[in-house]
């Protein structure tokens, strides 16, 4: 919670952009996601990093809407969106998702790709589309078509597609790991830049410690469904929980 003041004699506090809430969820059995809670705030960038098959796109997937908690609650801006008697639908959920195969409707231009489900009128959308394209350097491939840009330009224009309803809170799988080494590092630059300028809150997952070092606001390390370790990037750095921490930290530079 972000300390706003006194009201009335009473503490004011700002709901998180996002609070996750003591989440589960089991599949045939097993828990995936083990008791898992944390917040974002307006404008933060939030990792969740562990190794393969840990959890965290589940998680992820659950704060989307296109899988549900079988207990605990997620709250936007203090409104539950998931719990025991709540289901908003994932387009009513101010998220919006990448990921790596996130694939760009081949047979619409640029231009339409990002204003797709965009509402308004057709000038309203078609300024959006501009700007959005303009800040990510492709304003002269609006009526280009996917199959002519770069990897890393489709990528680009993933982003300002996911972008351009304004959510509220950005949702991001493993967005950058289909790009090759050369291009990655810029387009991850870029990226947060734009986020940070739209004031989007983000979940970025990653398996990737350097990834979440270069990119995170706080690290939320997981393992077998359970968050272990959180915090600033450089604490957990410098500070690992434990060996098997220490050590997939260590192959960075
Ligand atoms: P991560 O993204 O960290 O690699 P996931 O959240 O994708 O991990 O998966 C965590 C575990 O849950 C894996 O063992 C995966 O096989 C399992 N899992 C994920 N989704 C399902 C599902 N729909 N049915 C059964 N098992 C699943
Ligand atoms: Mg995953």
């Amino acid at each position: 919670m972000v300390f706003i003041g006194y009201r009335e004699g009473h503490r004011v506090t700002e709901a998180p952009r996002l609070e996750v809430r003591s989440i589960t969820r089991a599949f045939g059995g097993r828990p995936v996601v083990n008791d898992v809670s944390f917040t974002v705030e307006p404008g933060q960038v939030t990792c969740l990093l562990g190794p393969s098959g840990c959890g965290k796109s589940t998680t992820l997937r659950i704060i989307a809407g296109v899988d549900r908690p079988d207990t605990g609650v997620i709250l936007m801006d203090g409104k539950p969106i998931a719990g025991p008697d709540v289901m908003v639908p994932p387009e009513s959920r101010g998220t919006g998702l990448m990921f790596q195969d996130f694939a760009l409707f081949p047979h619409l231009s640029v231009a339409d790709n990002v204003a797709f489900g965009l509402k308004g009128t057709r000038t309203e959308k078609r300024l959006r589309v501009r700007d959005l394209l303009g800040r990510v350097g492709l304003a002269r491939y609006l009526d280009s078509f996917p199959h002519e840009l770069s990897g890393g330009e489709q990528q680009r224009v993933a982003l300002a597609r996911a972008l351009a309803p304004n959510p509220r809170i950005m949702l991001m799988d493993e967005p950058f790991s289909g790009l090759d080494n050369r291009l990655r590092d810029g387009i991850r630059d870029e990226t947060l830049e734009l986020l940070k300028e739209e004031g989007t809150a983000v979940v970025l997952v990653t398996h990737e410690p350097e990834e979440a070092m270069r990119m995170g606001d706080e690290i939320l390390l997981m393992r077998q469904g359970r968050i272990v370790q959180a915090g600033a990037p450089y604490n957990i750095y410098n500070a690992p929980m434990d060996r098997e921490a220490a050590a997939f930290f260590s192959d960075i530079n």
